[in-house]
């Protein structure tokens, strides 16, 4: 409203009146309230000062000497076409009215006239035309939010010069835009043929062709180039929309370019250690070999030594097996044999499996299940994999005389699936961590994750596995008082 009070104010007005006693009042009475007036006494001295300089309204006597009001109206939106015109007429009648609004005029004032009504007509005017600027240029926001929507949805380059070259079309009289990647190739507009106007002729060429680094912190990402076509001369310089589109695309192409960058490093790891976990294979099954080869054989101190070295390798040889599950998982290569399991069997496994690294740990393990019998649809092998997991990251989280409670039974809310919660009371993880330890290789920083190794892929290969059974993996946890990880499985889903 502010800006619209400020624009009234600073509008500017010409007067055409024959009569200079009207020319006189007009500019005396509006120039007050703030307007730049000027006044002319005929039509083709109007069209003159229309030439020189610009206007937002033309306050006009219908009768003029020569070239009449309405015309002149005519040929000054020809030469200014956001000017509103505003008739003035000493016998105003409904045809002619109405055969002045359907010209284009604004509005009218009928003679004579007091200052007050004069004001009212003006003000009136120009604050419709300010509305109507503001609703031109919220339309063309609008267009600047759709394609920003494009911008920030798509990590394709290509998207994104397109949305680029298509936005820029509507916004310029240009006929022919397109972007030029380099050495991803050039993205030419809708209909657009290329070359695109380009031509070998310099002179034609620097009229003809504009050339626009597409630059994101400081680093170009491409050229947004507008041509001329045939039938046009120059190219307009580009728009405050147009500067405003070519920084978001810019952004929006540097962020796929980081964005792909970041896949080949990742694709590079992923084969990194799909090598890698391969290649250590056949070491270490030649010194699995040898020490199971010496096991008995030797006694004593060698005898324990022997003995350490294959508990080292079998370790070694599980962080092996994790990094090719994980690689399989990644390469959709990791196939479950799902079939229904008996979930007392499936407790009571993970009880005789786990017990041993309980009491190693000092650590009270219990187990809750269901008193009825029940089947539940699961790899017997995976499945089992992902919980004991999970009951073995609880045990070694959790200090000395501490506790990890697994309970497993029909969800309350959901009867369609079976909840595993494990619960422990360990050390717990802070909430800034909580959504990272899914991650593959995460590992919380502190002394103990240190302590205790691993490659931080266990929670990664939990949650896949239990994503391909239908199910979910959940954690809830407060630091210094502990963890509950709630494994639910689906009880309907379709065999994987
Ligand atoms: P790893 O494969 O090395 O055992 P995980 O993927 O299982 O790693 O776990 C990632 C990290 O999550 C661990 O390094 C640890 O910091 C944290 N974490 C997992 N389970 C628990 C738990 N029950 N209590 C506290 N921290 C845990």
């Amino acid at each position: 409203m502010i800006e619209t009070e400020r624009f009234i104010r600073t509008g500017r007005i010409l007067v055409v009146d024959d009569q200079p006693d009207i020319c006189t009042v007009c500019r005396v009475a509006l120039r007050k309230e703030g307007y730049r007036v000027e006044t002319a006494f005929d039509a083709e001295q109007a069209l003159e000062l229309l030439e020189t300089e610009a206007f937002d309204l033309l306050l006009t006597d219908i009768s003029l000497p020569g070239i009449g009001g309405l015309e002149l109206g005519r040929l000054a939106q020809e030469r200014q076409p956001i000017l509103d015109v505003v008739i003035m007429t000493g016998s105003p009648s409904y045809d002619l009215l109405q055969d002045a609004l359907q010209q284009g005029v604004a509005d009218y004032l009928p003679k004579p006239f007091n200052i007050d009504q004069l004001r009212l007509t003006i003000t009136r005017t120009l604050q419709r035309q300010q509305l109507r600027r503001e609703n031109e240029r919220l339309l063309t926001l609008t267009h600047v939010i759709e394609a920003g929507r494009a911008f920030t949805t798509s990590l394709d380059p290509l998207t994104v010069a397109s949305a680029l070259v298509q936005a820029v079309q509507r916004e310029t009289a240009t006929g022919c835009v397109h972007v030029d990647l380099g050495e991803r190739g050039i993205v030419p507009g809708p209909g657009t043929h290329l070359p695109c106007g380009l031509t070998d002729d310099r002179e034609r060429a620097d009229a003809c062709v504009v050339r626009l680094e597409l630059q994101a912190h400081g680093k170009v990402v491409g050229q947004l180039v507008l041509a001329a076509t045939n039938d046009q001369q120059a190219v307009a310089r580009p728009s405050e929309v147009v500067s405003l589109l070519m920084e978001h695309a810019a952004l929006a192409l540097n962020n796929a370019e980081v964005y792909e960058a970041l896949i080949d490093l990742d694709q590079q790891k992923s084969e990194f250690i799909a090598l890698a976990s391969h290649e250590l294979r056949t070491p270490l099954s030649v010194v699995l070999g040898y020490g199971g080869m010496l096991k008995g054989k030797l006694d004593g101190k060698q005898g324990y030594y022997v003995q350490e070295i294959t508990r080292a390798a079998l370790r070694i040889n599980d962080l092996v097996d994790d990094l090719i599950h994980l690689d399989r998982m990644q390469r959709d290569e990791f196939l479950l044999d799902s079939q229904m399991c008996d979930l007392h069997m499936i407790l009571e496994t993970l009880h005789g499996e786990m017990l041993p690294l309980a009491e190693a740990r000092g650590v009270a393990l219990q187990f809750r299940g269901p008193t009825e019998h029940m089947e539940v649809p699961a790899d017997p092998v995976w499945f089992l994999y992902a919980l004991a997991h999970l009951i073995s990251n609880g045990i070694r989280f959790t200090p000395k005389g501490g506790r990890v409670v697994v309970s497993a039974g029909v969800s309350s809310s959901n009867g369609d699936a079976v909840l595993f919660v494990v619960d422990d009371t360990g050390i717990g993880i802070a909430p800034k961590e909580v959504h990272r330890i899914f991650r593959r290789f995460y590992q919380v920083a502190d002394s103990r994750t240190r302590e205790e190794g691993g490659l931080g892929i266990g929670l990664a290969l939990a949650r896949g596995i239990i994503g391909m059974h239908g199910g979910d993996l959940m954690v809830k946890s407060i630091t210094g008082r502990g963890s509950r990880f709630v494994v639910s499985l689906p009880l309907n889903a379709p065999p994987a």
